[in-house]
């Protein structure tokens, strides 16, 4: 038999198929069904299963009522219309064991489809009466010449999406067709390899994800198919890797050893290794014309920000211009406050450009200079439309906070491509990192500093005796001169809420603790007095800081030693990991507490509430989180507009497949000859155009 491969099935045009006609072409081409792989690819939202063919004697005695098949001949058809003009129609059935009546309430025409003498198949749930007749309503219904040919009973029956102008029953024959046309499709993975990796081979698992005979096999193709998706994607963004590293017109920055170690050695700490290790990723990237697209994950409390001030440095010696771009005003001028007098120290100078900075023609000035400066700000910073002379080296922090465009306009705000770090604490599991940004080359601090005490986690509920724990608890830290963060309730995306919410936890702090000094914070307030808060807070002024999220990133003072999140099951699992990093940096020991909505306890809140809650208590490691944050609010949500790349999986699922991930990785890194390789490079460009689009994920 000759073997098709992807390649010719893909210039098979679906009008080849019996029973499409000019508009519903139209319609399937509009869901993106143009070629027989298409069509092929379009897999089943789910089955429903009909699988279970019984005689009318054993559907008599059926102990629970389930969805099942007879295979039956017609007796009598009938059809009455009730005085409310209901049409009822009715076709007694036999078979040798006894007879049945199925009954369809409304216009559905089976008399003119079914006559006297035919023999059909009929599923659905029967209903038993006690005297023994049995009765189907509203069941499916076809003729049944041959078993094979049924398309709606008797098996595993495959349920797919809507498309407009097709039925159910017209898209089935269509894929049973185009399975015909197809009776064996090349595969890349030969024999002894189907059995080493335990999968299925690629013709089987095509038939058996729309028409299994057992749920057991849909399962086995589904998981080739899965891993097909993985070993396509490596292909694709290992090219493309390969072409970044193509591109020219960075230019390159060597680092000079000798005031590196000079710059490391100078700070207040001594690096770790992890950071040691980045730090050297980075430099030898940045000493290339190809830019350099590295995303730097780690935890809260990584130390990921002097990793990018060491780069900043190297970019500065060599005389390129810097920019470092963070989410919100807090964090850009606590980047600022930390970094300026590092730098300073090495005669570098720093320009903080927020929303709120007044005086800009100074900083807008020296975007354009020839001086080697470094720009830390919001994105205020690709707001004035200036283009950077000489932007050596452009770092986004917390990346998962600015769209795509965002990141993108700072790229191209200069003159030059500049080497690009791309940071998150939020670190992204790994099979979404593959699928999101499998053309960035990854760097991972997977160490936190020495000397961090692990921080205890407390879950307490909203009832009064809880309530009042968080009081005694708050008086331990009080007594010990540390100081708390108490976040706010997170309402909603309006910020006059939350600061409303915030207000009223405030009042309450003030009335508890009439003896410390207790203050808010809220995205609304002037900068200044923002800053002055935050400085108050820093030298250990201010007892108790209560805020809004505001405080969710960037906040750094080791002498906080509690933080109480307030109304904790309404945040996300990210933001809880991002909050509770704001205590645990210094020394001492700290303590979270996740305090419930009044009245509320972990069994009276949502179910999505609770699985956070228990998720954030049972580990502080936040890759672990993202996993389970990745399994309780599935994949649609993570993969978002932005990463549009992600429709093309069919049917690998972020967050159940790592195994299978695990497995292709395995396959691609032992398996794949180059030319094997080119093959299959050219059929994902086939079957994944919207990954082939993500130009750019930076
Ligand atoms: P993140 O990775 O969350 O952005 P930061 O860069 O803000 O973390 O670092 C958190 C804190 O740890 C800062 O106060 C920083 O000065 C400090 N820090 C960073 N690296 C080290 C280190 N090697 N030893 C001790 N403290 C460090
Ligand atoms: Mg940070």
């Amino acid at each position: 038999m000759v073997k098709r491969d992807i390649n010719y099935l893909s210039n098979i045009d679906i009008s080849e198929i019996k029973g499409f006609g000019e508009k519903r072409i139209k319609s399937l081409n509009k869901s993106g069904i143009k070629s027989i792989v298409d069509l092929i690819r379009f897999y089943p939202r789910k089955h429903i299963d009909r699988s279970d063919i019984l005689t009318i004697e054993d559907v008599r005695s059926l102990f629970e009522f389930k969805e099942i098949t007879v295979l039956v001949k017609i007796v009598k058809v009938s059809v009455f219309t009730t005085r409310s003009r209901l049409r009822i129609a009715t076709l007694l059935v036999s078979d040798e064991t006894g007879d049945a009546k199925a009954k369809w309430f409304g216009p559905q025409y089976i008399e003119t489809r079914f006559k006297e003498g035919d023999t059909v198949a009929i599923s659905g749930v029967p209903d038993v009466k006690k005297t023994g007749s049995v009765e189907f309503k509203n069941a499916t219904i076809e003729k049944y010449l041959e078993f094979d040919e049924l398309n709606e009973t008797g098996a595993l029956i495959p349920i797919y999406k809507k498309i407009e102008g097709l039925s159910s029953t017209l898209i089935r024959k269509g894929i049973k067709h185009a399975l015909k046309r197809t009776p064996e499709i090349e595969d890349y993975i030969n024999d002894e390899q189907l059995t080493d990796y335990e999968l299925l081979d690629r013709t089987t698992s095509l038939n058996d994800i729309h028409f299994p005979e057992g749920l057991s096999n849909y399962y086995k193709a589904k998981k080739r198919l899965a891993f097909d998706e993985f070993i396509y994607l490596q292909t694709i963004f290992k090219r493309k890797k390969k072409s970044n590293k193509l591109i020219t017109g960075s230019e390159k920055i060597q680092s000079n050893n000798e005031l590196m170690e000079a710059f490391t050695e100078n700070l207040d700490f001594e690096l770790t290794s992890a950071q040691k290790r980045t730090i050297n990723e980075i430099l030898i990237d940045m000493n290339k014309n190809s830019p350099m697209k590295r995303l730097l994950q780690g935890d809260v409390g990584s130390g990921k920000t002097i990793v990018a001030a060491c780069a900043v440095y190297s970019a500065s010696n060599a005389g390129f211009k810097s920019a470092l771009m963070a989410p919100t005003e807090v964090l850009a001028e606590q980047h600022y406050n930390s970094l300026n007098p590092i730098l300073d120290k090495h005669n570098i100078k720093t320009y903080l450009l927020t929303s709120s900075v007044k005086d800009r023609s100074e900083i807008i000035n020296q975007m354009s200079s020839a001086e080697p400066v470094f720009f830390i700000g919001t994105h205020a910073l690709i707001q004035e439309n200036v283009v950077f002379n000489n932007l050596g080296l452009a770092i986004i922090d917390e990346q998962q906070r600015f769209g795509v465009d965002q990141r993108k306009k700072l790229i191209e705000s200069s003159n030059i491509i500049p080497h690009q770090i791309v940071m998150t604490a939020t670190p992204i599991p790994r099979t979404t990192a593959l699928a999101v940004y499998g053309d960035l080359d990854i760097s991972i601090i997977d160490e936190l500093p020495p000397g961090r005490e692990e921080i205890e986690n407390i879950l307490l509920s909203g009832l009064e005796s809880d309530n009042n724990q968080v009081v005694d608890y708050c008086k331990q830290h009080l007594l010990d001169n540390s100081q708390i963060f108490v976040v706010c309730p997170y309402i909603d995306e309006s910020e006059n809420k939350d600061i409303k919410a915030a207000e009223n936890v405030y009042e309450q702090y003030i009335n508890l603790f009439p003896d410390s000094n207790v203050k808010i914070l809220h995205g609304r307030m002037k900068s200044e007095e923002k800053e002055l808060i935050m400085s108050q807070m820093n030298n250990g002024q201010i007892d108790i800081l209560v805020s809004t999220v505001v405080i969710e990133v960037g906040i750094d003072i080791a002498n906080a030693t509690l933080m109480i999140i307030e109304s904790a099951e309404r945040f996300g699992l990210n933001q809880l990991h991002q909050l509770r990093g704001r205590v645990g940096r210094g020394s001492k020991k700290s303590q979270c507490i996740f305090h419930i909505s009044n009245k509320l306890t972990i069994d009276t809140i949502t179910d999505v509430g609770k699985q956070r809650l228990s998720a954030i208590v049972s580990t502080n490691d936040g890759f672990k989180l993202s996993e389970m944050d990745l399994q309780i609010r599935g994949e649609g949500k993570v993969t978002g507009t932005d990463q549009s790349g992600l429709s093309d999986l069919k049917i690998a699922d972020l967050r159940y497949d790592f195994e299978i991930l695990n497995l292709s990785k395995l396959f691609f890194n032992k398996e794949i000859t180059p030319e094997l390789e080119e093959r299959l490079y050219l059929e994902a460009t086939l079957l994944f155009p919207n990954f082939m689009k993500v130009e750019d994920t930076t």
